[in-house]
């Protein structure tokens, strides 16, 4: 057998749908000398993670947590525990992770009452109010707040309104949102919510902040059947995350990826979240204006475009994976393929986290411009 050595990646800027670029400080904090999971300055250090948790969100929700695996694991932590079978659950899909929420759905034993709007389109409210009056037996709404396959911002708010309105419980996905766009967990009383680590918030992937209001803790409690999954059952985590001193054992928890969480939601802090939301917006601004000048179009159309994902349709006649893999080899720039339906006809362009920022911005428009030239 050959000698394998260590594995050294190289440096990449990563402009894509996420992964973004990790913060140095975010790195170092990682490389930090892993305690045990029971220790109790680790426990320490988990009851600050729920109080920056609380800050990222706005929410004063006492079940918030960072579920220990990736965003896929924070939207099945939502399904899995707040969906029964037999319920009948109104999903919202414009792109390719409402897709996801409604496998999630129907794998729950339960139905998914379909809300379709055309891919880098926002969900529409008014056919969410339709479906609302057509099935009043519905029992939740699920949507994704940031689509990152298409770029378009749904109206979180709006549609959390609708559904309460007839009673029914929000399921939402932030995996794009938090920390790039504007998100009031409790102000607009978003009852279940799910993240990522890799995206706006700058951190190493594999981590899914989560957090549930009053009425969806209730849903949980009063369920009739065990949730089907032992993992991520939120009665059995509690007795991990649930706080207080009488923690125990339920999974050993990715120690490491907690330090960079912790750090990054610290930065956000010290940023300010609504800083940051700003300063995503002023990057999208700016890329903006450099790819009209490149005559790039963009998929979304204004007012519903999130500044942290710009997708461009791809110039007629030019070749989408010959530019992405000269702007990895000459420039190491990482930007992003379509997907699903959008694949081979859109590029996806991140500006997440520390990433977004000026000098991405230049750095990506000028490679782009050489290598379309
Ligand atoms: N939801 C959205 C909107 C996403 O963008 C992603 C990942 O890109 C996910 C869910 C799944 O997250 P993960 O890849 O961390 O499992």
């Amino acid at each position: 057998m050959t000698t394998i050595r260590s594995f050294n990646p190289p440096i990449r800027t990563l402009m894509g749908p996420g992964p973004s670029d990790v913060h140095p400080r975010i790195l170092e904090a990682m490389a930090r000398p892993t305690i045990g999971h029971l220790d109790p300055v680790f426990v320490g250090m988990m009851d600050e993670m729920k109080s920056l948790l609380h800050y990222a969100f706005r929410t004063r929700n006492e079940l918030t947590l960072p579920v220990s695996a990736p965003g896929s694991a924070g939207m099945e932590t939502c399904f899995v525990n707040l969906v029964e079978p037999g319920d009948k659950v109104i999903v919202c899909q414009n792109g390719v992770f409402g897709g996801r929420m409604k496998e999630n759905v129907e794998r729950s034993g339960a139905t998914a009452i379909m809300v379709k709007d055309e891919w880098g389109k926002p969900v529409d409210p008014n056919k969410v109010a339709e479906a609302l009056a057509a099935h009043p037996d519905a029992k939740i709404v699920a949507f994704v707040q940031a689509e990152t396959s298409t770029g378009a911002l749904s109206d979180a708010e709006t549609i959390t309104r609708l559904a309460h309105d007839q009673g029914c419980l929000v399921i939402v996905d932030a995996v794009t949102s938090l920390g790039g766009s504007p998100l009031e967990v409790d102000a607009w009383g978003i009852d279940a919510i799910y993240s990522g680590s890799q995206k706006c918030l700058s951190c190493a992937p594999g981590l899914s902040p989560v957090s549930f209001g009053p009425r969806a803790v209730e849903k949980i409690k009063a369920r009739k059947t065990p949730c089907q999954s032992w993992f991520l059952d939120l009665s059995l985590v509690m007795n991990y995350w649930g706080g207080g001193t009488k923690r125990a054992y339920h999974h050993t928890a990715p120690i490491n990826g907690l330090y960079g969480l912790h750090e990054a939601l610290v930065m956000l802090q010290e940023e300010g979240v609504e800083h940051s939301w700003k300063r995503h917006t002023d990057m999208h601004e700016a890329l903006k204006a450099g790819f009209e000048a490149l005559g790039l179009s963009f998929v979304v159309p204004e007012g519903s475009r999130l500044p942290q994902l710009n997708s461009v349709t791809i110039p007629q006649g030019v070749d989408d994976a010959a530019v992405r893999g000269l702007l990895l080899k000459r420039y190491g720039l990482e930007i992003g393929a379509g997907l699903g339906d959008l694949a081979g006809k859109i590029w996806r362009v991140g500006l997440m986290g520390h990433g977004a920022s000026a000098k991405n911005v230049v750095f990506c428009l000028t490679a782009l411009e050489a290598v379309l030239s």
